[in-house]
């Protein structure tokens, strides 16, 4: 088994400042290539610390992952404790200085004292241009075993790890295993309802083969990771497996593969040449950031309108000021007025609206905090959903979210 451990480096993540989103990313993309993280380690940039820390990693695991700490600042002292931890000095090293020069000139820099600094790496560890930044990442080998440091800036961090990292670490340690992972993206049961549903399934599965619970507002993601020296005996089993889940799931599975429901439906939107508009209450626009956030999403997002108030319901979306004084703003007909509205007003196939109470306040007997009315329209095909989620404010808003882009992707598809 290949263990590997990962270090996140920085006071900011100590004091609670920052949170450490390196070491989950870093361990999903090495759970997909079957390298596993026995161990996460945070330490302050402290060099007794970092220096205990590398020790007791090389004491357990082949692959000891450092991220942060290797900026040019006086903080950041990583790159020298690496130099004590390996009995090394750092050299300057002309190809760290032309990459340096040339990341800074992608963005209109100049190369200055400190930044030149970094093209100062240490000696004997075999140094990887960091093309998103200007500190290179360090490939320290010991013993059969492998250290590297990479910049703590996620997006540096993500590219060294897909582009450099990774593929060095598959070659080092190669391995005979096959790895096959299966996702199923669950409605209709919490975590804790489906872990009852699947016991005998779980129980009965392979040793080779796991199942992992991941579970998001309104959705639980299931993930079957099977692990063969023979890649067509796992290719089978994991489809016998998968085949148990659907007649134990039947429809409640909505979707199967690792894309997030937004990314879901932007490729359905994309491909099928459909349009989408939104109009959010209670999600404030959170919906339309989900899409926006995805690059090429302007091929299909017309826009949204943020309609918090009643006014903006019916000035903006055409709401009808009656139905809302009969029936208030979270009622079935407000959010079918606003889809049809959203719809008109931003000329789009499909449509989305959400209307509810998130709480902590504004809830009463009759509609509850987390009483959430959502709408969702595909042509001429309208349908609308009462619901009733949580007390709390942020999960009732990603829940709404998922929920509604559930609705609008079994209409679609
Ligand atoms: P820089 O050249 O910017 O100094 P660096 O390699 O020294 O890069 P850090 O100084 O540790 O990295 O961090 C740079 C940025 O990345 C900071 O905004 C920091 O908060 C963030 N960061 C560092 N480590 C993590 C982490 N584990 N998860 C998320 N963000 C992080």
């Amino acid at each position: 088994m290949i263990s590997t451990e990962i270090i996140t480096i920085g006071d900011e993540l100590l004091i609670g400042q920052v949170l450490d989103t390196n070491s989950k990313w870093i361990a999903q993309q090495l759970n997909k290539v079957g390298i596993d993280v026995c161990y996460k380690t945070t330490v302050g940039d402290v060099e007794l610390d970092i220096l205990n820390a590398i020790k007791l990693a090389f004491s357990r695991v082949s692959i000891v992952l450092l991220t942060g700490g290797l900026g040019p600042t006086k903080d950041d002292i990583t790159k020298n404790t690496l130099c004590k931890y390996f009995d090394t000095r750092l050299v300057f090293d002309d190809e760290t200085l032309s990459n340096v020069e040339q990341v800074l000139k992608n963005i209109n820099r100049n190369i200055n004292e400190l930044t030149r600094n970094q093209a100062y790496v240490p000696e004997g560890a075999t140094i990887i241009q960091n093309k998103m930044g200007t500190a290179p990442i360090t490939w320290f080998e010991q013993d059969g075993k492998v250290l590297v440091s990479m910049p703590g800036v996620p997006f540096e961090m993500k590219w060294s790890m897909q582009e450099e990292v990774i593929p060095r670490l598959i070659n080092f340690f190669p391995t005979s295993d096959s790895i096959q992972h299966l996702t199923f993206w669950v409605k209709n049961y919490s975590e804790s309802a489906l872990a009852m549903h699947l016991e005998t399934f779980e129980r009965n599965l392979p040793d080779n083969i796991k199942l992992a619970y991941l579970p998001t507002p309104g959705l639980v993601r299931l993930r079957l990771t099977g692990k063969d020296t023979d890649k067509d005996i796992l290719s089978d089993s994991m489809s016998s497996q998968r085949k148990f889940l659907f007649d134990l799931l039947q429809d409640n599975i909505l979707y199967e593969d690792d894309e997030a429901l937004e990314y879901k439906l932007h490729n359905l939107f994309v491909n099928n040449g459909l349009t989408l508009s939104l109009a959010e209450s209670c999600t404030g626009g959170r919906l339309a950031s989900l899409f926006t956030a995805i690059p090429g999403s302007s091929q299909y997002f017309k826009g949204g309108v943020v309609c918090y108030s009643n006014e903006s319901k019916i000035n903006l979306l055409g709401v009808n000021k009656e139905t809302i004084e009969k029936e208030g703003a979270v009622s079935l007909s407000v959010v079918n007025q606003l889809v049809d509205g959203a719809c008109k007003i931003f000329n789009t196939d499909c449509s989305i609206a959400i209307s509810g109470i998130a709480g902590p306040d504004g809830g009463t007997l009759e509609k509850p905090v987390g009483t959430v009315c959502i709408a969702v329209r595909y042509k001429d095909q309208v349908s609308s959903f009462h619901f009733c989620f949580s007390h709390n404010r942020e999960s009732n808003i990603l829940r709404s979210c998922n929920t509604a882009m559930s609705l609008l992707l079994e209409m679609i598809s």
